[in-house]
């Protein structure tokens, strides 16, 4: 058997594998043992433990609430979040749209993994798999697995690093790191160091505010003007609304296209931008809109100075890039196996309506569901959608949009 760390000669078997136990596993779990609470289900890792990845990037951003309103989380059930917060009395975050505080979220996810049966993931890296479109047998850092199904939640992206870094990587330590590296409770006094915050987003404007509360002097440089939404996807992209025609579109790089265009670039809801006001209006934060780093140098003895497309030059000690992330299936080296027979545009695999990866009992969720589900495929909101059709897909058992019982059989299981 599979276990911590250590690599087994044994073979483990189990009904399903979710590979990646962030919030989207999460989901998946949480809906297949909704419909049955004795499924076979195996969760693998990085880390031992839900939600790492998650909790880590709200502690080191040291993020308050959500971006996404209240009913967006992992449960089936959309209003659980809510009558978990009454229910506790936990403060509401008071910001437009209710998202929920991340103590709040934090809680409930503890809870409701509490009150399943689900073990802890197995902290094991998949590495490579088989598959022979009935079954498949996964290599793990921690050994073999024999799994029915496989759900891939882990998330593959790739950094945007813009090339002008290239001659700031490795120079000083802490001088260039990307914002998922930023961690903001080792860094508790930030007075007297110049930050260059580079993007226009909703990760760039939480860096911003509190780098500046503790003591920084922030330069945000944002190629764009600042783009303020309620939501970095637009609401009409979660139903009909956008989401008919979107399906409907017969040329897969259209639709793509239109997906990656309807998220944009980075954008901050007002709220953020209400926030920003004060440490602007005292100079502890400067916003360069419109502007672009063309390229930058080490300055000696620490720092580096970036010179801007409008011919300025800023100093500054750190660099925090705020550029994103991009999707990409690719960087999954152990789908390589099985991508030869998918069609992938821009690292987006072309998917059915079940998030099924062709003939392969492999389904996708997270960004990676996009051609299926929409620009809002890698949020909560996407968790949800994606976790109801994969477990409609495996079982064919499909849940009531409330999550509770009324399921019904499809006629046509996969
Ligand atoms: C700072 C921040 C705030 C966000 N806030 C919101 C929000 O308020 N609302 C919203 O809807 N969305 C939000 N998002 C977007 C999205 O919901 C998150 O990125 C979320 O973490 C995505 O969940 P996930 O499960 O797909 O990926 P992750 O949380 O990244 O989890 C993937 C897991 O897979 C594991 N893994 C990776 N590769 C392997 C492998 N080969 N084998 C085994 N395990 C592996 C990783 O260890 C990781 O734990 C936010 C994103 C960020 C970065």
């Amino acid at each position: 058997m599979i276990h911590g760390v250590t690599k087994s000669d044994e073979v483990m078997t189990t009904d399903t594998c979710i590979a990646g136990a962030g919030p989207h596993g999460l989901a998946a779990a949480l809906h297949l043992k909704q419909v049955n609470p004795s499924a076979d289900i195996t969760v693998i890792d990085h880390s031992d433990q839900w939600l790492a990845t998650w909790n880590r990037q709200f502690k080191y951003s040291e993020i308050a609430t959500l971006r996404s309103p209240i009913v967006h989380h992992p449960s089936p059930h959309p209003y659980a979040l809510t009558d978990f917060v009454k229910s506790r009395e936990l403060s509401r975050s008071g910001l437009p749209y209710d998202p929920p505080t991340t103590e709040a979220f934090t809680a409930f996810c503890a809870e409701i993994i509490a009150d399943s049966t689900l073990s802890p993931p197995i902290a094991a890296t998949l590495e490579s798999l088989r598959s022979n479109h009935q079954g498949l047998e996964l290599e793990t850092s921690s050994g073999t697995l024999r799994a029915q199904n496989l759900i891939i939640a882990t998330n593959p992206h790739q950094r945007v690093i813009p090339q002008w870094t290239w001659s700031l990587i490795g120079r000083q330590p802490g001088l260039v790191d990307h914002a998922l590296d930023v961690n903001l409770p080792d860094l508790s006094d930030l007075s007297g160091q110049k930050i260059a915050i580079i993007g226009g987003g909703l990760t760039a404007a939480h860096l911003a505010r509190n780098a500046a509360t503790k003591g920084a002097a922030v330069k945000m440089i944002a190629r764009r003007p600042l783009q303020i939404r309620d939501f970095d996807t637009e609401p009409g992209w979660l139903g009909p609304k956008y989401l008919t025609k979107y399906l409907a579109e017969s040329d897969e790089r259209l639709r793509i296209q239109a997906a990656r265009e309807a998220r944009g670039g980075g954008s901050i809801p007002g709220w953020m931008r209400d926030h920003l006001e004060e440490p602007t209006g005292e100079g502890r934060i400067e916003i360069l809109e419109s502007t672009e780093v063309v390229s930058a140098q080490v300055t000696s003895p620490r720092g580096c100075m970036l010179e801007l497309n409008n011919g300025e030059t800023v100093h500054s000690d750190r660099v925090w890039l705020a550029t994103g992330t991009q999707n990409s299936i690719q960087s999954m080296r152990c789908l390589h196996s099985v991508l030869d027979d998918i069609p992938v545009i821009d690292g987006f695999p072309l998917v059915d309506q079940s998030l099924r990866l062709g003939p392969h009992p492999i389904f996708i969720m997270g960004r990676s569901a996009t051609f299926a589900l929409g620009p809002a495929a890698g949020n909560l909101w996407g968790a949800r959608h994606a976790a109801h059709r994969i477990t409609a897909a495996i079982t064919g058992i499909e849940l009531a949009p409330d999550g509770y019982g009324n399921s019904f059989r499809k006629h046509d299981s996969a």
